[in-house]
């Protein structure tokens, strides 16, 4: 009696495979394997690439082993190798370049010809049509994560890889990620914006319809994966886990990875040690608030968009309510516009003024300030007389807390440039730029500077100081 070869017992323990997995499983892992090898102990069984050899690894090895255990009458063990199949279809590349390992099988690579990910569709790809490169106006708060999000759009995988982009609500990150998704998918790549949140229903989805397999095959296949908020999956142990697995796949295969949060990775709880490496293992970014003249330039860039001429003066009560939050002052924008159109008013401060009412009111409790109260906060804060702050002397102790004043003005009132420098001895409106502009540079060196004009912020707001 012959006994039976590896390739005749691969073959009956495919038949009862094939009765246990889903068709879209058995046709993207199985279908294309062969017996190689059974020694009594172990049995060898060929698979096309290094994919496949990873996916029968981690997800079908256990139910692969008890077939073959039982179809032998003994207990054995598996590997997987990568070899020629049958047909040759597949993974031809991986042949050549990745001779098996020990362990029977070899990740990491290339699998950009992989044929398995053509078995699946694409996911949509869905981006704001507005979010590109072309509408994100760059300016000294973002430039650096603006800068690598170009790189990485121009060339996936090459420099900056996983991109960690990260910055407070409203500044702008999901704006640069689907940008560098218009980009990459008009240079014809694979690419996928999903929220993390996104990824976790897709994920959970898909284990309830036990089409884990079409999950994961759909996001290896891809060659850019842009996932935003990231810090979605803090906590989110089973997430997690997929998502490392996820990461690694594309990342071993040279794939490009973008990732957005609201905080630094370090700062990500709770959240696997091995992930948080891998996050901070590319290149981090963040984006700041940005200052005022940067505000006052979005919204001249969204007024253009709207086709909108809108006076400056309105754009600068606008930058000057909204500081921390480009949504809340492009909607601020947004309301004006429409509040003058819907009335048929002229786009004046006044009709501006009005239709922010409300959310003044609401939305943004935010006090007005007066320049008087300004001068009196800065006055007390520094032990310098008002009328020291308005005259002539030039002197550090009195030229400082001076431009405080200035930058405070300018930041936490409505007036103009030449207001403020009416309310500061009648100095010219060129004078009180340059004060402004020194001090918002100073306080990002400087951060006792910063605390001072905080503290002194606090008490314009009747906040209790933290001090
Ligand atoms: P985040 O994802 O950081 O919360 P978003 O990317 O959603 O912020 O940005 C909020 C809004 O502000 C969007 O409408 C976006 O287009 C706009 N925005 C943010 N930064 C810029 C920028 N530098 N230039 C133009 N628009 C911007
Ligand atoms: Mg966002």
């Amino acid at each position: 009696m012959t006994l039976p070869s590896a390739k005749e017992v691969w073959q009956a323990a495919l038949g009862e495979l094939q009765l246990q997995v889903s068709r879209t499983n058995y046709n993207t892992w199985l279908k294309d394997t062969v017996g190689i090898d059974f020694d009594g102990r172990r049995f060898v069984v060929g698979v096309p690439n290094a994919f496949v050899a990873d996916w029968l690894e981690t997800r079908l090895k256990s139910l692969i082993r008890k077939t073959l255990s039982s179809i032998l009458a003994c207990s054995v063990e598996v590997d997987f190798r990568i070899t020629q199949t049958r047909n040759g279809r597949r993974g031809e590349n991986n042949l050549a370049a990745h001779p098996s390992q020990p362990n029977g099988y070899t990740v990491a690579a290339d699998r950009r010809s992989s044929a398995v990910a053509d078995a699946f569709s694409p996911l949509p790809l869905r981006l704001n049509p507005r979010y590109t490169f072309e509408t994100f106006v760059v300016g000294r708060s973002n430039r650096l994560a603006h800068a690598a999000a170009l790189a990485v759009a121009e060339a996936p995988g090459q420099f900056h890889n996983p991109l960690f982009i990260y910055g407070g609500v409203g500044l702008g990150k999901t704006h640069l990620l689907q940008a560098i998704g218009h980009r990459t998918a008009g240079g014809g790549c694979r690419v996928l914006y999903v929220s993390a949140e996104q990824f976790t229903n897709d994920f959970v989805s898909a284990l309830r319809d036990r089409r884990t397999d079409e999950f994961r095959a759909r996001y290896r296949s891809l060659e850019v994966l842009l996932i935003d908020d990231i810090q979605f999956i803090a906590g989110k142990e089973q997430t997690q886990e997929e998502f490392f697995h996820t990461f690694n796949d594309l990342y071993g295969a040279g794939r490009q990875v973008v990732l957005s949060s609201d905080r630094l990775p370090s700062n990500l709880h709770p959240l696997e040690d091995r992930l948080r490496s891998r996050f901070e293992s590319g290149l981090i970014v963040d984006i700041q608030p940005p200052e005022f003249e940067e505000r006052v330039a979005i919204l001249q860039a969204k007024a253009n968009l709207h086709g909108v001429e809108v006076p400056v003066a309105v754009l600068e009560l606008l930058a000057q309510r909204f500081q921390n939050n480009i949504r809340e002052l492009e909607g601020s924008l947004n309301r004006v516009i429409t509040y003058a159109r819907v009335n048929g008013l002229p786009l004046t401060l006044e009709v501006a003024a009005k239709a922010l009412q409300d959310v003044f009111g609401n939305v943004t409790p935010r006090r007005m300030v007066s320049p008087q109260a300004v001068l009196e906060a800065v006055s007390r804060y520094y032990q310098v007389p008002i009328s020291e702050l308005q005259g002539p002397r030039r002197n550090r102790e009195v030229a400082t807390p001076r431009q405080i004043a200035m930058y405070l003005m300018r930041e936490e009132t409505d007036c103009s440039l030449g207001q403020i420098g009416q309310h500061l001895g009648g100095r010219d409106h060129t004078t009180i730029m340059h004060g402004c502009e020194k001090v918002s540079h100073l306080i990002k060196s400087n951060p006792d500077l910063r605390r001072e004009v905080d503290d002194i912020r606090a008490v314009l707001y009747g906040r209790s100081t933290h001090r």
